[in-house]
């Protein structure tokens, strides 16, 4: 894929309207449907402001949650659930639609810019088209959450042309949604000239470069819960990285690949051979891969548990591993010393308890203190890298969670593809 695209600084957006796909999809309250992080909102900022600077007439659109965008298809999802289709009224389900309204988004928004942001009624309906129509340069609007429209996750040529109508040129600047086709992501681009704003500039650029043509040595650091959702990164990986560390819950299905004891661990039996492969591959090509030789045991699942340190396959039955242990902490702490670049994909133990956070917090301190490019990709690794303090010392820490996956997958994503190269 070509990485390389045209950024709304390659285009003369003045006195255009202009339809931006942001990344609004912001955790909310279950109960309120407060914002509960405005993150997303904030990220997409400097696009926008850069817009309105330009005197570009801004509207703004994203998804919200998952919301099922026809009264029969919320039947049919609530009969699943085992509620008596009779029962299911259409007011039920607009009141599921208006819990994933983007309404509180906006209000957001414009708290962030300081200057009005109005709100349509829908996505690609009378309110939307003529508020659209009416916009000003200089001013921002937000359609509604496209996903009320059935066609967006089909990526409906008709929504998409629809959307496209209102607007003059496209720009993306929604990472987390890149990798998925669908109208506003993807389909939009065939009828408007498309390219990228500032966010997804940085991603193509960073990952990007790091997969395309990385500094060396490149260290792939691969962790988190399941060897099975992270297949295609280490394959991929193998192909590019140098070193490849294994952390985590998936370093115990490689432990037991070579005859191991696990006990409780996470264990993902059907995987073992698929574990020994890699390891002869990696021999094949030259690539150092490491695994944990010690990990931190605890006697259950949870934030309180008993724990011991245990050297790596010999853990007794009735404990699992929840963390990597110290002497593994440093053998990986100095593989990242002298690296180039470091591609981080998944912690190192259950990070979300204290107790069981020293091997993620030790890498992520490695990290901060080398001088390679640093790179943070998937929702989890994110999260537990801003909740340790480390932030800000990385280079880079991708804003999408499944779409730097399938990134560092090598995987076409359709929401770059789409756009103009530059
Ligand atoms: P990402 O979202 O960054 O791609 P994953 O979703 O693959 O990361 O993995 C993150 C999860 O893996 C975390 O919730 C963490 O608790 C879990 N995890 C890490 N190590 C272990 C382990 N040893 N046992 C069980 N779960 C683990
Ligand atoms: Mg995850």
């Amino acid at each position: 894929m070509n990485y390389n695209k045209k950024t709304v600084k390659d285009i003369d957006v003045k006195g255009k309207k202009v339809l931006l796909r942001c990344d609004f999809n912001v955790p909310q309250d279950k109960s309120t449907g407060a914002i509960t992080d405005d993150k997303r909102i904030r990220a997409a900022l400097p696009t926008i402001q850069y817009l309105l600077d330009q005197g570009a007439a801004v509207i703004a659109c994203s998804h919200l949650g998952k919301p099922v965008a026809t009264f029969d298809s919320y039947v049919k999802k609530q009969a699943e659930k085992g509620k008596d289709p009779a029962s299911i009224t259409e007011e039920e389900w607009k009141k599921s639609l208006k819990k994933l309204s983007l309404a509180p988004v906006a209000v957001r928004l414009s708290e962030l810019l300081g200057k009005e942001v109005i709100m349509a009624a829908d996505v690609v309906g009378e309110d939307a088209k003529a508020k659209a129509a009416a916009l000003q340069p200089g001013q921002i609007m937000l359609l509604e959450n496209t996903r009320f429209e059935k066609g967006e996750t089909k990526n409906n040529p008709e929504l998409a042309k629809a959307m496209a109508s209102m607007a003059e040129v496209y720009v993306s600047d929604a990472f987390g949604a890149v990798h998925r086709a669908h109208a506003s992501t993807a389909g939009v681009a065939d009828y408007l000239p498309a390219v990228s704003g500032f966010l997804i500039q940085k991603e193509l650029e960073i990952i990007g470069g790091a997969l395309a043509n990385p500094k060396r040595p490149l260290v792939a650091i691969l962790g988190g819960s399941k060897v099975s959702s992270k297949i295609g990164v280490i394959n991929n990986l193998l192909e590019i990285a140098d070193t490849i560390i294994i952390g985590g819950g998936m370093a115990y299905t490689f432990s037991a690949a070579q005859g191991g004891k696990v006990g409780d661990s996470l264990l993902e039996a059907d995987w073992q051979d698929y574990a020994n492969d890699m390891v002869k591959k990696a021999a094949e090509k030259g690539v150092k891969l490491l695994l944990p030789v010690d990990t931190v045991v605890a006697n259950a699942f949870a934030a309180d548990a008993e724990s011991k340190v245990v050297k790596n396959g010999e853990i007794p039955d009735g404990w699992q591993g929840l963390d990597i242990g110290p002497e593994t902490i440093k053998l990986y702490c100095d593989a990242v010393k002298d690296a180039g670049t470091v591609i981080w994909n998944g912690p190192m133990g259950v990070f979300e308890f204290p107790a069981f956070a020293k091997g993620t917090e030790a890498v992520a301190e490695a990290l901060s203190q080398t001088s390679a490019i640093t790179i943070i990709g998937g929702g989890d690794s994110a999260a537990a890298v801003q909740q340790l303090g480390y932030a800000d010392k990385m280079t880079h820490i991708s804003t999408g969670g499944g779409a730097s996956l399938e990134f560092m997958e090598g995987k076409e994503l359709p929401g770059v593809a789409c756009l103009l190269d530059a």
